[in-house]
């Protein structure tokens, strides 16, 4: 395997059981995943059996004390079979990333050694994609907190464990308060079960909470801090690793392909779609667009682990860039397949349905374009 992403030895270690379980468990249901909507139960405890959960924890709770470069390695691998699961994994690493930063002592290990799903809760029915002014809220109850909310389309919504849950602060100023949620409390309910365009194993699902009670101590960062929580700790996280899962869709979907236009034939002459000059261009324009991807992220990737001066920049145009040259680079994929990209069996339409939902993803693609400008000409984000 090469070391595309410069990974140390345990690094790439680790990203070697991703593969194995890759090729063993998570593709061969891929399709399966994808036609019935279904959550891949199996693929996530493949990853917990091998402690995959657990690779952003700290080694001390008993994780495997990986950084943001061995995320993005094991996002790339999984997307290239089974983005749906990329994309559990990726709001699992997120969540990961906040509870290591703010959670107890036990609510590390439930993550760390016992394995436990998180993942985020953020956006709303009533402030949809903007994230960071949730509405829903949270008030004093005795000695705990009671959470009242309505979240749209989260994933592995009443599959996973824990929710990464913003709400309003208690008490204090700011725009909002992160907490910790087991996905068992009373109170939470799901109305309706994903039945999406794309990614649709992932089960992304509105949940709604009514008078959950939660412990003062699963708080997750100060009262009326969660901005800094979501723009300092868990955006980079998301950002990068979502570029990763777009970075690994696009690979999939040419390897597929190119499977595709160098095997089949047109039975007059024997000449493969491959044989096109045209069909060739497509293909080497998108090895093209999937490189810079590479290129780019890897620096990203460096940006965060060196905290360099461009760091926000960076983890601002990493989901756009992956998320816009997936969108060209699954086109060009369906066109070289013909009509037979419109047949499952192909593949790439779902790679090309999945490529869909990053762009509306929150920050979603409009709203980073805006920032993205913003910081350009010197301007304040917010
Ligand atoms: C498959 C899937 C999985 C998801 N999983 C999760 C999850 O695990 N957790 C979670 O919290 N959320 C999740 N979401 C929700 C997601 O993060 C977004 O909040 C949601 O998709 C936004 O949709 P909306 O219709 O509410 O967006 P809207 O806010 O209605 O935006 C619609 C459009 O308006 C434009 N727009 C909006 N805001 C701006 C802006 N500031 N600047 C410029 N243009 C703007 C954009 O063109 C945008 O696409 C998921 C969504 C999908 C599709």
């Amino acid at each position: 395997m090469s070391n595309s992403w410069k990974l140390n030895e345990e690094g790439l270690r680790i990203l070697a059981a991703v593969d194995r379980i890759a090729r063993e468990v998570i593709e061969p249901r891929a399709a399966t995943t994808d036609k019935e909507g279904r959550f891949p139960r199996e693929n996530i405890d493949a990853m917990r059996n091998a402690g995959l959960l657990g690779l952003l924890s700290a080694k001390e709770m008993g994780g495997q004390g990986q950084g943001i470069r061995s995320a993005v390695a094991v996002a790339e691998r999984i997307a290239r079979d089974c983005p749906s699961t990329a994309m559990i994994t990726i709001m699992h690493n997120c969540a990961t990333t906040a509870i290591e930063h703010f959670g107890t002592e036990d609510l590390r290990k439930a993550v760390a050694t016992r394995g436990q799903l998180a993942t985020l809760a953020f956006s709303e029915t009533g402030s949809r994609s903007h994230f960071w002014v949730p509405v829903g809220t949270a008030e004093r109850n005795g000695n705990g907190i009671r959470l009242n909310g309505s979240k749209q389309l989260i994933t592995a919504a009443g599959k996973c464990d824990l929710y990464v849950w913003s709400s309003k602060p208690v008490a204090a100023q700011g725009l909002s308060t992160i907490w910790a949620v087991p996905s068992d409390a009373k109170g939470l309910t799901i109305s309706a079960p994903f039945d999406g365009l794309g990614l649709r194993g992932n089960g992304s699902a509105p949940i709604t909470a009514r008078d959950v009670l939660v412990s003062e101590s699963s708080r997750l960062g100060e009262d009326g801090k969660g901005f800094d929580v979501m723009m300092g700790v868990i955006l980079p996280y998301f950002n990068v690793q979502s570029c990763a899962v777009s970075l690994g869709m696009m690979e999939g979907a040419l390897a597929r392909a190119v499977q595709h236009v160098t095997n089949s034939r047109y039975s007059y002459d024997s000449s493969k779609i491959a044989d096109l000059p045209q069909v060739r261009g497509h293909i080497a324009r998108s090895r093209v667009k999937i490189d810079l991807v590479r290129g780019f992220l890897l620096d990203a990737v460096e940006a965060v682990e060196q905290q360099r001066d461009d760091v926000m920049l960076r983890v601002l145009e990493s989901k756009v860039a992956g998320a816009e040259t997936s969108l060209e680079v699954l086109d060009l994929a369906m066109r070289v397949c013909g009509g037979a990209a419109f047949r499952k069996d192909v593949a790439v339409e779902r790679f090309f349905r999945d490529s869909r939902a990053a762009t509306v993803m929150a920050p979603v693609t409009d709203a980073l374009y805006d920032f993205i400008g913003k910081s350009t000409c010197g301007m304040p984000l917010f």
